[in-house]
Parts: C-alpha cells; structure tokens; sequence
C-alpha cells in the first residue's frame, strides 16, 4: 500500500512518457513504453532472409539468400543472422531511445524480442558464448553504456551462455556509421577491430553470437566476424533488433 502510494507521489512529481507515443505512463506501466504501443511492433515472423535477417514479403518463407545478398558477394562473416524486425517504427524508436536518449529502461522489451527470435530460429543450440559488438572506450565513456552489452546480457543469461563482453575490441575511433554511405561504412569499419591477445585461447574451434543494436550494411557485423575468426573462432552467428535496409544502396 505504502509503495503504490509512493509511487503514485513518484509519478506526480516525476511523471514518466511514453518514448514513442509521448502518453504520460502511470505507475502500473514500469519501462519506458506504453503497453498499446508495444502490441504495434512488426516483428519478423516466418518470411526472412537466413543470411542477412531481412524480412521478406508475406508468404515467401525462408529465404537462404535475398537479392540483396545476391549482389553483397563477399557476405558478411556470418553463418546467419536473425532480426527482431525492421528498423522502423516501434523499434527503430526503442533503438533511438536506448542509444541517444540514455533509456536503459529501452533494453527490458527489446531484449525479451531477441531472446525470443534466438530461440525461434534455433540460434541457441548453434553458438557457444554470446559476444556484444564493442563501443570505442571513448565513446562508452560518453554514453555510459555499450548498447550491445545491454542487449546481449539478458540474452546470454536466457540462453545458458557466457557473455564474452572483453573479446573483441575496437582498435580506432571511427565515425558512426549512420553518416556514412555503403562504401564508406565499410572502409570505415574495416580492420577496426581485434581480438584481445588474452581472449584468443578462448575462441578456438567456438561458435560465438554476435550482438548488435541495429545492421544496415552489415559492415560491423562482418569485419567483428573476420576478427574472430581469423583469432580461431569457428563460426559466427549475428543477432541483431533492427535490420535496416534504408541507404543499403546508397
Ligand atoms: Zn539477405
């Protein structure tokens, strides 16, 4: 009783908003979402592309490779990926919220998506240790979190696997990609990351899950892979939330 009044008094003087919506949210909505907004999320369901998690047109089913992939011919590292869905809407909304409005309270509803879209597409029995995509040590600094740590954490935890947050690690500062071009993102990226000397042991003949907030290009997702498995690492899976495909050809 005491702690709904409180909370009650909390909510007066400190009301909360819905992120997307901008509804104030009482003190029986925790997060940072209105529940109403949440149901109008699109998630991926039965029609993706295995290889890059790009959802596909109603009733195509499976696809191994999209046209998109048909022409990304050097691929992205990966064995297969999977997206919560596209990044648009409620999703690309929780993203924004979560990286540049410091909305922690963000990671609760995405990371419930990821660890169920892990464990529909049976990514779980296939990797070993689950591996965020890591921040520049500057760049965390500012921010205060890895999003991709924050993400990758409860996925861990409900898959039964170690979180390997120290593995990977970025050699330089690099511009965010969501300025560059497709071109650029990738010369951007390239080599921009290595596997610490201590973690190497670690990899060899391991299938890892690569996390990330959100793929456009995949060019993250593909020069990680590449530092992984040329440090030993046996295959790499990717996870993302949001798979983008705006400005891919670009
Ligand atoms: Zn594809």
């Amino acid at each position: 009783m005491i702690g709904t009044l409180a909370q009650g008094m909390l909510d007066l003087l400190l009301p909360r908003h819905c992120v997307i919506s901008g509804r104030p949210l009482t003190h029986e909505e925790p997060g940072c979402v209105a529940p109403e907004v949440l149901r109008q999320a699109k998630l991926t369901s039965g029609d993706y592309c295995s290889r890059c998690g790009a959802r596909q047109g109603e009733g195509v089913g499976v696809i191994h490779t999209c046209g998109r992939c048909e022409e990304f011919k050097e691929g992205f590292g990966t064995r297969e990926v999977c997206a919560v869905g596209d990044y648009e809407g409620v999703l690309q909304g929780l993203c924004l919220a979560l990286k540049f409005a410091g909305e922690r309270a963000a990671v609760a509803p995405l990371s419930q998506y990821l660890i169920q879209q892990v464990f529909d597409r049976g990514l779980s029995e296939k990797v070993d240790a689950v591996v965020p995509v890591p921040l520049h040590p500057l760049r965390r600094f500012q921010r205060g979190y890895n999003q991709a740590e924050l993400l990758a954490r409860p996925l861990a935890r409900a898959l039964g696997k170690p979180l390997w947050n120290n593995v990977l690690r970025r050699r330089r500062r690099t511009q965010a990609q969501s300025e560059l071009s497709a071109a650029q993102r990738r010369s951007n990226v390239e080599d921009a990351f290595e596997v610490r000397p201590r973690a190497v042991a670690r990899l060899e003949d391991r299938s890892l899950l690569l996390v990330d907030d959100v793929m456009t290009t995949g060019a993250t997702l593909a020069a990680c892979a590449k530092a992984l498995k040329r440090a030993g690492a046996k295959a790499v899976l990717g996870a993302v939330i949001a798979r983008s495909t705006v400005g891919m050809d670009s």
